[in-house]
């Protein structure tokens, strides 16, 4: 018999179809991705995974690699050492606003790219390859699978990131960097293009929602306060500058990456990942919101449910 779960699953994708929105294209690589590229799934803490659409079309995990490096580096380095450098306030600036929170001089959360930069370089290691080397393992104990780096994204975007360049030098310049800035946006960037497929991303946001425990594997891969802290921060910055919107429409933790990727964390239950590289005005998938939306509705998957 079919499982109820997998046919509602396919049957609001089929409802949530949707042409709107744009592939990214300022990291020239990301251009090329198909439009109609599609993955919906839905991890359960128990370790079982419905997936509609291509769930194993692999894409470069963007900005939804920042929850996890902030999380390596709280584990690394303790909350007051990581909190000394990048704060928790939501910006509702870009996601890649070049600037500092006036009264501290940090950056103003870790989902943003200065506080990601900032996380980046927070990771202990005895150089940038051993560093990244622990970055991957790190994500790869999450997704419960060895995973590697997409190459051309990441020649793709260290040439052409101008912008993100130059947040790195002014972290460095007001002293919340160490070290040469150059080595901290290798870091950032190449975790940025770490390859991961809409399965990979449900059970990352799966290990989250089991308190830090891989469903699959039953490793413990993060202590429950860093989790508590870790879906905090997603809770008030993970979409970009439209957080309010999507905490009230879908009620969950969640975060977004530029190649088309959502996951979103219901505690003690579910995590949830979509890809769909059309991007809205905000930068986030916009069949991907769509689907969320929709899921959280009929589901009562939001957080503050009352009745
Ligand atoms: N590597 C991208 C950047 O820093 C990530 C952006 C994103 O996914 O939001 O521009």
């Amino acid at each position: 018999m079919r499982s109820p779960v997998q046919e509602y699953l396919e049957s609001i994708v089929e409802q949530c179809g949707g042409t709107d929105g744009e592939v990214a294209s300022y990291i020239p690589e990301l251009a090329d991705a198909d439009p109609d590229g599609f993955a919906l799934a839905l991890a359960t803490i128990d370790g079982h995974v419905y997936t509609v659409g291509d769930a194993d079309l692999r894409y470069s995990i963007q900005s939804i690699s920042k929850p996890f490096t902030y999380a390596l580096a709280l584990a690394d380095q303790g909350f007051e050492a990581v909190d000394a450098k990048i704060d928790v306030e939501p910006s509702g600036d870009a996601f890649n606003e070049i600037s500092l929170a006036s009264d501290s001089g940090r950056p103003r959360n870790p989902m943003i790219n200065a506080g990601a930069i900032t996380a980046a370089s927070l990771v202990a290691g005895d150089d940038g390859q051993h560093r990244f080397q622990r970055v991957l393992e790190w994500y790869g104990a999450f997704a419960g699978r060895e995973l590697d780096v997409d190459d051309a994204i990441y020649d793709s975007e260290i040439t052409t990131t101008h912008r993100n360049r130059a947040i790195a030098h002014m972290l460095r310049e007001f002293e919340v960097l160490q070290g040469h800035p150059e080595d901290a946006l290798a870091q950032y960037v190449r975790q940025c293009a770490i390859s991961v497929d809409t399965r990979d991303l449900a059970l990352m946001a799966a290990t989250l929602a089991n308190g830090g425990v891989q469903p699959v594997t039953g490793a413990r891969v993060l202590e429950t306060t860093s989790v508590e802290r870790v879906l905090s921060v997603m809770a008030t910055c993970g979409m970009y500058d439209s957080a309010g919107d999507w905490i009230s429409a879908v009620g969950m933790p969640a975060k977004s990456g530029v190649s088309g990727g959502i996951i979103a964390v219901l505690p003690g239950q579910v995590g949830l990942a979509v890809y769909s590289p059309r991007l809205d005005k905000h930068g986030n998938s916009a069949r991907g919101v769509q689907l969320c939306e929709r899921m959280s509705r009929d589901m009562e998957m939001h957080l503050m449910h009352v009745g």
